[in-house]
């Protein structure tokens, strides 16, 4: 039986006193809630929030990391240094990444197999632009961006992936995909997970749903057999609406 997440990412958004601010409030509210959360902060807060999250259900997680351990490679982030700070999840190849600074599926299949490694979590993201969806070429997009973000990943390591397909043309836009459109994506990846590494692994995969997620759509996203939860941006970043998501997950 896969676990419903329920999986904020602020992505640049929130300094140290406002991560505080969030957590104080969010806490007391999720107190009886028995769900996974996972907030991904920047770099700058996760450490904090890994203290003040210790003792609660909340999980942390990283919004991306370098594709090594150690070295002269300035300006990046090891996994190791997640991992010293009680960092458990790594969101890796978010669109915004792939868009914006120029990661590909060999960067993120490198970052996937090292997180892999460092016995972190990775959130894999995937998710077709809105000119591949108008081309029908939407699942062609999201195999490739598996079988390759997934190149060399062991079964026995694959069980330990998340995979969160975010549309990007739904992304901090409003525009969510209908529960059939993500249903239908879903189970394809589901498949595809089946082909890749057999029925019994790909039903222990979660796949979270990205793309303007909020407290007015999330249940009947959630009802849908594959979707397992969600990787909510906006709606995240307010306690209150990040607790009804929250409550519609657990
Ligand atoms: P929004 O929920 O703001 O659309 O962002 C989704 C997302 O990119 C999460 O990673």
């Amino acid at each position: 039986m896969r676990k419903t997440i329920i999986a904020g990412n602020w992505k640049m958004n929130k300094t140290v006193s406002e991560t505080k601010e969030f957590l104080n409030e969010l806490l007391p509210m999720i107190k009886d809630v028995n769900a996974n959360v996972i907030i991904a902060t920047p770099f700058t807060s996760l450490t904090v929030a890994s203290e003040l999250t210790k003792n609660s259900i909340v999980k942390i997680a990283a919004q991306n990391m370098g594709n090594r351990l150690k070295g002269a490679y300035t300006g990046e982030i090891s996994p190791l240094m997640l991992k010293d700070i009680d960092v458990n999840y790594v969101i890796i190849g978010h669109s915004e990444r792939r868009e914006y600074y120029g990661d590909t599926d060999f960067h993120v299949n490198e970052k996937v197999k090292l997180a892999l490694e460092t016995k972190l979590i990775p959130i894999l993201c995937i998710g077709e632009k809105l000119e591949e969806r108008e081309a029908n070429e939407t699942k062609n997009v999201v195999k490739t961006q598996i079988v390759e973000g997934l190149k060399d990943v062991s079964k026995e390591d694959a069980k330990n992936v998340v995979i969160a397909y975010e549309p990007v043309w739904a992304i901090g836009t409003g525009k969510t995909a209908t529960p059939e459109m993500a249903q239908d994506v879903h189970k394809y990846i589901r498949d595809l997970l089946a082909d890749m590494y057999g029925q019994e692994v790909s039903d222990e995969i979660s796949i979270l749903y990205g793309g303007s997620m909020k407290p007015e759509n999330v249940v009947e996203l959630l009802n849908e057999s594959d979707i397992d939860g969600g990787l909510i941006g906006g709606a995240s970043l307010e306690a209150k609406s990040f607790a009804k998501l929250i409550e519609a997950g657990k």
